[in-house]
């Protein structure tokens, strides 16, 4: 057949239209979309024609090009943005949206989202009111800072304090602390777009107080420390502790900040962790400022949180950068929910997902495992290797980088599919599924996985590899 013979044999859209009108899934979605859907496809088709990349009549009918309508459908509705399954056992994973919320932070959420709240009414007065008052009491309760306000993330709370404090002068920074964050983040580049001079001192490994205090002059704003986050460095090291860092502020009047990155209020040493500054001690240690964000350790949303001294968190406050880098309410919302839940360290420890994930016990580990393997071999999956293996799960989110968390994996090899192979199809199933390939395993870390997951996976193992349907019962095994 030539070309123009086969291009009559495609079907028109009219026909792929009343086509699909039999299908109930598709009825009530918008005429619209299903025609470009179906111009698209006749298009692909139309172009393989005349590239000559087939000659066969058969794969031009309605019952040949249905298929591939439906795909394009079903991609076409479903949201771009979707609960996926962390099986990678990095816990604030900020690929994978990093913090997931306590239930107590979705009812705030819940109940402010639709309906109208006091975002900014005083109730007390009637009058206008500050969008941080549903959290900065909060705050200053449980760090016992003099005063607190928040903004969008902490790359919003460095860049805000700097740019009010600095502009024009020198901050002061040990070479040893110049670090980059993951998403271009750059405590140098920040500092340039604030207007902040950047002065290092020190070195890479060692920085001393004379060091800071040789580089004090008259146009020094600030002192800053910088939480290493995401390294740390090992051998001949020295470092000035905050504690030294803010007498010297002190006796020459210039101010003190802590970024601290992943913040935490938490302790979490007595879990066999290491031990991370708290902002509590930051703040005891005189620190003026200190910033850290509300999606890493403290397992809130996102958001960028200054806590210090009244005197400095007011100016921030009137710098008019704020209001380009405002919390949402939503973000306001959950942040609340997740701080009431620090009144209590307790409660904060069960509620609070990334908590409960991080402090989880190994043989909590192991009974997770245990379930899903016995999913897994239930699905009796022909040519497939399953089994538990020890692993070390990651704090992740640039925070505790050298802390491994003792935990399981699910390994799984297969004659029949590679590894890699494998990853991809977990990966494009819905909901995604997200592990790791090693050695030409599929690997799934238990630590991140939440309630009820070890079932989606399952039916997931099921679907995709399962030589029949529906996996053999019991009795029809028996020889
Ligand atoms: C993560 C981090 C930031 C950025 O915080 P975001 O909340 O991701 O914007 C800034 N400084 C340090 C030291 C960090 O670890």
């Amino acid at each position: 057949m030539d070309t123009q013979q086969l291009l009559r044999q495609l079907p028109g859209v009219d026909t792929l239209l009343l086509n699909m009108e039999t299908l109930e899934k598709w009825q009530d979605l918008p005429h619209s979309l299903k025609t470009r859907i179906i111009r698209e496809v006749l298009e692909e088709k139309r172009r393989a024609v005349l590239e000559n990349r087939f000659h066969e009549e058969k794969e031009l009918t309605v019952s040949a090009l249905m298929p591939l309508i439906i795909k394009k459908l079903e991609k076409a509705v479903t949201p771009n943005l979707q609960r996926t399954i962390n099986a990678t056992g990095v816990v604030v994973h900020t690929n994978l949206g990093r913090s997931l919320l306590a239930e107590e932070a979705l009812e705030r959420i819940m109940a402010v989202a639709s309906h109208y709240s006091n975002l900014e009414f005083n109730l007390e007065n009637g009058k206008r009111g500050l969008r941080y008052t549903a959290v900065s009491s909060l705050l200053t309760e449980i760090t016992g800072a003099e005063a607190a306000m928040v903004v969008n993330n902490n790359a919003a709370a460095v860049l805000l304090c700097l740019d009010t404090l600095t502009r024009g002068k020198e901050a002061i920074v040990s070479r040893g602390e110049l670090v980059e964050i993951g998403g271009s983040f750059r405590i140098p580049d920040v500092m340039a777009k604030s207007g902040a001079i950047l002065k290092e001192v020190g070195t890479t490994n060692r920085t001393h107080l004379k060091d800071y205090e040789g580089a004090i002059g008259e146009n020094t704003g600030l002192l800053l420390k910088v939480h290493t986050s995401n390294f740390q460095i090992m051998g001949f090291t020295a470092s000035v502790s905050m504690d030294q860092l803010s007498s010297l502020g002190r006796k020459h009047g210039i101010p003190v900040m802590d970024d601290l990155g992943s913040g935490t209020f938490m302790d979490f040493s007595p879990f066999g962790l290491s031990k991370e500054p708290t902002v509590q001690e930051s703040l005891r240690a005189g620190a003026d400022i200190v910033t850290f964000s509300g999606d890493k350790l403290l397992g809130g949303p996102q958001a960028g949180i200054i806590v210090g001294k009244k005197e400095w968190i007011e100016k921030i406050r009137s710098n008019p950068l704020t209001r380009a880098l405002r919390i949402d309410k939503l973000t306001l919302a959950a942040l609340e929910g997740t701080l009431r839940l620090y009144r209590d360290p307790e409660k904060a420890m069960a509620r609070i997902p990334t908590l409960r994930m991080l402090t989880m016990d190994e043989s909590l580990c192991t009974e997770r495992a245990n379930t899903l393997h016995k999913k897994l071999m239930a699905l009796v999956l022909q040519g497939f290797d399953i089994e538990i293996q020890p692993s070390i799960a990651r704090a992740g989110g640039g925070s505790l980088p050298t802390q491994d968390l003792p935990s399981r994996c699910i390994s799984i090899k297969s004659r029949a599919v590679s590894a890699a192979s494998m990853e991809r199809q977990l990966r494009k199933h819905q909901p995604p599924i997200i592990g790791r390939v090693e050695n030409d395993a599929f690997l799934m870390d238990v630590r991140t996985l939440q309630q009820g997951e070890e079932d989606i996976i399952a039916t997931a193992f099921s679907s995709l590899f399962s030589q029949s349907p529906n996996p053999p019962s019991p009795e029809k095994e028996k020889p």
